[in-house]
């Protein structure tokens, strides 16, 4: 395919400006020199249909949840209901600015209360801040919040315990908010190693981030200890929420004892997501957390909602703004419309479909794990590894087949790792599908291993050096023209 610039044929445009009905001035004469550019900008010049045709094309290469089964493990890319486009796009949503009145947002900070409520329900917690961006914001923000409740109590703690299944954010999310991370053993089970953790849980503790059910698609079904150990050392539980897809409706979180937690609404509420963007991972705390949470908050009196920034102990603003409205409208859209038993549905949904799969691939790859699973499960492709193929090589050759690869090399423990989640979206037929297309890499991995390494082999751009792009970017379109 040509690039944009390729297609470009001097003095076609996409707009027909009426003749000039005033003086002319050449750009040179109108702007100061020190302003004007050596050159003028290399732009392409296409008509409209052009145009139109070159992007529609190109939206065609990609893979998308609308166009493709997309199992990525942890990211849980579920269909998104139309319904929840629609209501984002409501011209007294689109339409509105943050910068107005209360008075004129009343029926979107309606939305936003409801919302809250809803949340605090499903978390089993009594109060939700809509506030953060994403999950890994929404960590950063409890962190903040954990640490300011203990600076409070004048108990200084420096670290922070998590499992070494945990997904990369939460390191990340605790050395941006200067706390240390000491690492929990997993057992060969794949849960929390209790005896390691009650080896490095102290009195200097701030908290353990658990992944509930974790990032190998397992519920720990110690979790009530894990509280009670915790607690007996004065730390917190932080509940990564990403996960919720598989407990949603079934288990309050606050229930087994968490006492802060996020939740990822571009995940278990369905919004589209990836490429960075667009989310929101409101956070629900206990409530001796609740005076540190982020202002403002959305509260009713008198049958009027205001923006509530009283909160003498808040660790301020975490976001421009009240977050991201439009994702937060879907997420107020989808759980609406499913109702509390559809809610449950989701859960039920996408547990059975994991399963399925987990049992259905287990004669052509290594489980680690022993079934059953949650929402979510780990492969390994150590049997293929044997013979060159690597999970790599696998996740690209199911692209030929147009499934979007699953989650690779992750979890780290478990060597060739392909992580794969259904979700509750999809047909029986499509479950199959992939099955199919799964076994059938697996014996191309004995009969014809150089061909899957090299894969994929029918999309317009073949196997990418995927660390040269990462070391050596080049974004810059050259020609002699330009
Ligand atoms: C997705 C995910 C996160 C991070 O959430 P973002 O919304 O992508 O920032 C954290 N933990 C787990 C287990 C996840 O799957």
């Amino acid at each position: 395919m040509q690039l944009v610039f390729e297609k470009s044929i001097e003095d076609q445009s996409a707009v027909n400006l009426p003749d000039i009905d005033v003086p002319q001035t050449p750009a040179r004469e109108a702007i100061p020199k020190e302003l004007l550019a050596d050159e003028p900008p290399p732009l392409p010049e296409l008509s409209e249909r052009e145009i139109t045709r070159h992007f529609t094309q190109l939206a065609q290469r990609m893979m998308s949840v609308d166009a493709n089964f997309y199992p990525l493990g942890s990211c849980t890319m579920k269909y998104n209901p139309k319904i929840n486009e629609w209501a984002a796009n409501l011209e007294g949503f689109a339409s509105l600015h943050p910068y107005q009145p209360e008075d004129d947002l009343q029926g979107a900070m309606e939305l936003l209360y409801h919302l809250r409520k809803f949340l605090e329900e499903i978390a089993g917690l009594p109060e939700v801040c809509l506030q953060p961006a994403a999950g890994a914001q929404g960590e950063m923000t409890s962190i903040k919040i954990i640490h300011a409740y203990f600076k409070d109590r004048n108990d200084p703690r420096d670290h922070i315990l998590i499992p070494d299944s945990a997904h990369g954010t939460n390191p990340a999310s605790c050395a941006l908010c200067g706390q240390q991370v000491t690492v929990v053993k997993s057992t060969p089970q794949g849960l929390v190693d209790m005896k390691d953790l009650a080896e490095k849980v102290n009195e200097k503790a701030a908290a353990l981030m658990i992944t509930n059910p974790n990032t190998l698609g397992l519920f720990d079904k110690n979790i009530v200890q894990i509280t009670r150990i915790l607690h007996d050392h004065g730390a917190q539980l932080y509940l990564d929420g990403a996960n919720m897809n598989a407990i949603v409706g079934q288990v309050r979180p606050g229930d087994f004892g968490v006492d802060v937690m996020h939740f990822n609404l571009h995940k278990t509420f369905s919004t589209p997501h990836g490429c960075g963007g667009p989310g929101a991972g409101p956070i629900a705390v206990a409530e001796h957390l609740a005076p540190y949470l982020p202002i403002p908050q959305v509260n009713l009196a008198d049958g009027k909602f205001f923006w509530d920034f009283n909160r003498p102990k808040s660790i301020g603003k975490v976001r421009t703004f009240y977050g991201q409205f439009a994702v937060l409208v879907r997420a107020y859209t989808y759980i609406r419309s499913l109702g509390p038993q559809g809610l449950k549905n989701i859960s039920d949904k996408a547990v059975l479909a994991a399963n399925y799969l987990a049992k259905e691939l287990q004669t052509h790859y290594t489980l680690p794990y022993p079934l059953p699973c949650t929402h979510e499960f780990v492969i390994s492709a150590d049997r293929q590894k044997a013979k060159g193929v690597r999970a790599l090589d696998i996740a690209k050759r199911l692209i030929d087949f147009g499934i979007h690869p699953p989650t690779m090399y992750f979890p780290a423990i478990v060597p060739e790792c392909i992580m794969i989640e259904p979700t509750e979206t999809e047909t029986l037929a499509t479950l199959n599908y992939f099955v199919e297309v799964m076994k059938k890499i697996a014996d191309e991995a004995t009969t014809e291993p150089d061909m899957v390494q090299h894969a994929p082999c029918t999309t317009p751009v073949r196997r990418v050096d995927e660390v040269k792009a990462a070391r050596e970017p080049n974004l810059r379109w050259k020609n002699e023209k330009y």
